[in-house]
Parts: C-alpha cells; structure tokens; sequence
C-alpha cells in the first residue's frame, strides 16, 4: 500500500517515508492510494486489541519495510485495553480509551507512532526532533512514548495556563530527551510555530525533524483498532453496527472511525461532539469552512480553531452535501459540559472528564430526538487529568489511577517560550541534542 497526498501534487510514498515525513511535501496530508475491504470474518478468533490491529493493519503494512515487524509494532503499542462498558441507559455503551500510561486516548497512537519511527533507518547520526504541539494531551503521550528513546529528543510547544495543572505537571514530568515548552499563547499559535519549523529547510539540514501531531499516520492508523475491536465485539453479540459519538477537535480520533468504517469494519454512524469551538458545526450546519482561532473551554484538548484532519474528511467525502449529510456534529458550550458532568453523577453515578462529556451531552440529545440503535460514546480520557473542573462538579474526589499516579509524582520542569517563531528556531539550534 502506498500513499498519497490530500493535495495530490506529490508522487506516492512508501509508509515508512510517508510516516517519516509527516506532513507530505505538498502541504496536503498522506491518505492511502486505495482502501482495503474488509469484512468481520477476516477477524474469527481474534480478540486482543493487539491481534486485531495486526489484522486490520496487515493490508496498509503491504509492501513497507515495516511490513515484518508489525506483529511486534502491535505488541509493543498496544499493552493497555479499551474496554466496552454499558452505560446505565439502555443501549448506551463507552468505549474506555484512557487505560495508558498518560490516561487519555493519545497513547494509543503515540505509542505506535514511536514504535514505528524507531524501525525506520535514518541517515546520519544526528537525533531526530520530534516537535509537537499540544492543546494538553498529545504532549503528554508523546512524551512518555518516546522517553529515554536512544536517537530522539522530543520538543513540545504547549499553551501557557490552557492544560489543566496535572497535564502541565505531566508535560514536564519525563525530563532527559524531552523538552516541555510553554507558549504565551494559544494551541493555534503552537501549531503555526511546528509548521512552520517543520517547513524550514535550512533548519532542517543541521536538525533532522519529525512531528507527531494527528496529522501523522503513524498516530492515525492505529487509531482505527480500538473502534474496530468495539464494533466487532458488538456484531457478533448482535448482529448488528455499532454507532459512535465521539468527542472531536483535530479530528484525528473521528477521523480513524471513519476510516475503519470505510475499510469494512461493521460501524454505524458516527457523531462529531464539539466544544463550544466551532469551526466543524458551522461547516456542516451549511456555512463555508472558516478556520479560526481557538477559544478556551471546559474541554481544553478540543480546542481547536483549525481542525488539522479536515483536509482528510474532504478527500473521503469530496462531495459537500453528501459529507454534511452524514455526519451529525453537535457544539456542546462549557455550561452544558459542566451540567452534564453533575447530572450523570447524581442520577447515575458515572463520571466522565469534561471531553467525554460533550459526547455523552450529544448521546443524550440523539436519544431525546428518537435516535435508536446502539450507541457507544468515545471517552477519551480519564476524569482525574480533570479534577480542578469534575470534582467540584460531583462533590467528591476523583481516584486517580496508577499510572498517572505514578506521572504525578515525579518532579516536573519546563521553560517558557515567545509566541514567535524565530524563539523556536534558537531553541532548537541552541539546545544541542543530547547524544544519547
Ligand atoms: C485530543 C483529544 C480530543 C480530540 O481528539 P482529536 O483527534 O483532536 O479530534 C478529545 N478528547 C481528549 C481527552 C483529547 O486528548
């Protein structure tokens, strides 16, 4: 399998290349030539979310270099479950996506993404840069990914004061081979200075760099695993596709759903929860698409003005009217996340961080409008990386699981950064990688 750009300017490239690369030389995202079919026989007796990602991604492997090693690329990125769980109205599910080690659905695809990218021969002897931008959690998962990995040192650009106190904390928890780097400014802002640093050729001859935002198919891929593995789960206890709502901001998460469905995978529809941001509903509410800057919500990781995928939801659905008739997209603003959060727990005792939220809020919306089927709600990260906003809400501290237990507890440090661009450029040229 090879891919090509959004932008179709660019010849077709390997995975590898493709993967190493990032952004395609176009400007435009890698987006493979043609898509698998694939039906939920292929996947008899496999269980494991590791065997079923092997499976699903055997045919987008074909022909790569990595093509051998995905067996242990799947053992390596997928040692935490997703779990299926009903919800307590009937026919509602969650699909639990926060059991890795930075408690958000991030280290699935970071993960990946690293086992990957240390496959991959470079040239040369030099460290390669992974630089990314994060509206909180990318950071994070990136981070404990490619921690301590021998040939990488990671840079990432994070909004000062706009992640909540624990996700700084994690951020700035892994030392060594990452940087954390607080921005004055916004996530918009921290993805602009990655771009463009990722576009500096001169820049790039003495620092080799890679990123590992949700552009990246190495992060995109094996993203589709996790819906694969609930919507398999629930055709053979039913007989029937699962729906999803999902809680969405670049756009990477929906994005990969969207693909597994595409490919076979026995998905319904699937539902775009935003915050109160709201570049996506009014696209498909009818308005042309405006990028915007982002404004600050409840659910920070969604934050998004510029949804990075969108250029891949154009290529699979070219048409405009078809795309807005099949997606629902619903903006959820930050008073309805917080009287969601407080209802669910007083009438049902779930608890849910504010993102997961907006989806729950949506779910509930479907349901009032005679939505039927059943619905699995896309939590993607664990209410305790929010507990300044969740825990007043349900009047009680929330557990915070081992992991991030464990993250919490280390020391933490990061250095400010100008919301400039050329600031970035010093850093990087000044802080000469480690050899590690
Ligand atoms: C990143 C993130 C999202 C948004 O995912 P996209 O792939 O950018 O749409 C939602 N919730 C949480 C907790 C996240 O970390």
């Amino acid at each position: 399998m090879n891919y090509v750009s959004t932008r179709g300017s660019t010849p077709a490239a390997s995975l590898s290349d493709a993967i190493a690369a990032g952004l395609a030389p176009d400007g435009g995202l890698y987006v493979p030539q043609s898509l698998p079919r694939l039906v939920p026989e292929d996947f008899a007796g496999l269980e494991s979310l590791s065997e079923i990602a092997t499976r699903l991604l055997t045919p987008f492997f074909a022909g790569d270099a990595l093509e051998s090693e995905l067996l242990s690329i799947c053992a390596e990125a997928f040692t935490f479950p997703a779990p299926l769980r009903s919800l307590a109205t009937p026919n509602d599910f969650v699909l639990e996506l926060f059991h890795g080690p930075t408690a958000a659905f991030k280290d699935f695809g970071a993960r990946f993404l690293a086992a990957c990218m240390r496959r991959i021969p470079r040239l040369g002897e030099q460290p390669l840069t992974i630089l990314v931008a994060t509206s909180g959690d990318t950071g994070a998962a990136v981070g404990a990914a490619f921690a301590g990995l021998p040939g990488f040192r990671v840079a990432i650009l994070y909004p000062d004061g706009r992640v909540s106190p624990r996700q700084a904390h994690q951020l700035g928890c892994f030392g060594g081979n990452v940087h954390a780097l607080r921005v004055d400014g916004s996530f918009d802002d921290c993805q602009r200075m990655v771009k463009q640093a990722l576009s500096d050729a001169s820049l790039r001859e003495r620092n080799p760099l890679g990123s590992a935002n949700s552009i990246s198919l190495g992060r995109l891929l094996p993203q589709m695993a996790y819906y694969a593995q609930a919507a398999l789960t629930h055709h053979c206890a039913h007989g029937a596709a699962l729906n999803f709502v999902v809680p969405t901001g670049n756009l990477g998460n929906a994005f990969a759903g969207m693909l597994a469905r595409a490919a076979g995978l026995p998905i319904g529809r699937i539902a775009l929860a935003t915050n109160a941001n709201r570049t996506l509903p009014d696209f498909f509410y009818g308005e042309d698409y405006q990028p915007r800057d982002s404004i600050a919500t409840l659910a920070n990781a969604m934050d998004v003005g510029a949804p990075s995928n969108f250029e891949r939801l154009r290529w699979l659905y070219p048409d405009t009217d078809a795309l807005r008739r099949e997606f629902a997209v619903e903006t959820i603003d930050d008073a309805a996340i917080r009287t969601t959060i407080g209802d669910r727990h007083t009438r049902f005792d779930e608890v849910f961080c504010p993102h997961t939220a907006t989806a729950i809020r949506m779910l509930e919306t479907l349901r009032t409008k005679g939505t039927d089927g059943a619905w699995c709600v896309v939590a993607t990260a664990h209410p305790a990386k929010f507990e300044g906003i969740v825990e007043p809400l349900i009047g009680q501290p929330v557990p915070v699981p081992p992991a991030l237990a464990e993250l919490l507890a280390r020391p933490s440090h990061s250095q400010s950064l100008a919301n400039d661009y050329a600031a970035l450029r010093g850093f990087l040229e000044s802080d000469a990688p480690k050899q590690v």
